[in-house]
């Protein structure tokens, strides 16, 4: 299939095409759009995609201002807007994906099943066709909570491109059909989480991670040999079932499977040790969740306890990605962690 019925292309857009805000220029665009933006080296290309979901505005906010602001880039770059369609429907940036359409960032790899993998096809073409040196994937979390960045591969490529945005890099072995799996064309691939979708430091943060992607002659290498990264290994999801019940409350009311504090998400990326109570569970008890590796292996008791109603972690964990949205909790996972060392649960 011809991706031009699939894409539109933007080339040097000038800011008469741009309108005066992102939602204007949202107004205006009309399917998933390509933007190049010609650099003072011609020879090479960085791209990056974003709102690969509908309701991670970030990227493109940032983007937005960057085109604006007409830099010129230190080489070409290749800009992928995924999501337009959820992102368009009203309230604008509300809808991660159509209401009966799947996620775009599971559909890169084959078979490339509907709307969707049509979508994320044609990208992959845009990609292969301009061949990049390298490939982010600008992104929000569903609640609050620092930036980090997610690959499947750590090496110095990999870090350099997650210092121009935060110091804490997730590395997974787990395969989705996530954007990222890229990386497993030898182009280094990065997704960044750049922190909550309402958060205005979210929103400067990609901008000024695009900034430095886009004015450094080598983004690469990592030359800053004092740069701290903390690297989190393989987490473990915790999952709800579907039929329990949550709330986030300061004290259990008795009527919810599962209590979480409102301020849980203060708990990302801290060290929680054994001592200290996450929540409370109702009469089900731990059975209500589940806690699965990247290996898909199983075991609960290595993560959390339960002592007199309250949850407890089992040993020393980092947790991150804690939502206080009850709808992410049922439908996606209630949080990631690994070991207070870094290292994988399993
Ligand atoms: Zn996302």
């Amino acid at each position: 299939m011809s991706t031009s019925k699939i894409l539109d292309y933007l080339h040097d857009p000038s800011p008469r095409t741009l309108g005066r805000s992102p939602w204007e220029w949202l107004a205006r665009l009309h399917r998933p759009t390509v933007v190049q933006v010609a650099g003072r080296d011609r020879s090479r290309t960085r791209a990056m995609a974003t709102l690969l979901h509908g309701n991670e505005p970030s990227g493109l906010f940032a983007l937005h201002r960057w085109l604006l602001e007409q830099h010129t880039p230190e080489v070409n770059m290749l800009f992928l807007l995924g999501g337009i369609y959820p992102a368009k429907i009203e309230p604008t940036f509300s809808q991660r994906q159509l209401p009966a359409g799947r996620d775009l960032n599971r559909c890169f790899r084959a078979p490339f099943t509907g709307a969707e993998g049509a979508i994320a096809e044609a990208l992959l073409a845009e990609l292969h066709k301009a061949q990049p040196e390298c490939l982010l994937d600008v992104h929000n979390t569903s609640g609050t909570g620092p930036a980090f960045a997610v690959t499947i591969t750590n090496d110095a490529a990999h870090q350099a491109l997650t210092s121009l945005f935060t110091d804490r890099l997730i590395l997974t072995d787990l395969r989705l059909g996530a954007l990222m799996e890229y990386s497993e064309q030898e182009v280094p691939t990065v997704t960044i989480e750049c922190g909550g979708a309402q958060e205005e430091q979210a929103h400067q943060l990609a901008y000024e991670g695009l900034v430095r992607y886009t004015s450094q002659a080598d983004v690469l290498s990592l030359d800053t040999a004092d740069w701290d990264v903390a690297v989190l290994r393989n987490p473990i999801r915790v999952e709800l079932a579907p039929d329990a019940t949550i709330e986030y409350r300061l004290a259990p009311s008795g009527h919810a499977d599962l209590t979480f504090p409102p301020d849980i998400e203060h708990r990302n990326f801290g060290v929680v040790s054994p001592h200290e109570p996450l929540g409370w569970v109702g009469h089900k008890g731990l059975s209500i969740l589940t806690a699965i590796s990247h290996n898909r292996i199983e075991n609960m008791a290595r993560v959390l306890r339960v002592q007199d109603g309250q949850i407890y972690p089992a040993q020393a964990i980092k947790a991150f990605m804690i939502t206080t949205n009850p709808v992410i909790a049922k439908s996606d996972c209630l949080f990631y962690a690994v070991k207070a060392t870094g290292d994988p649960i399993f």
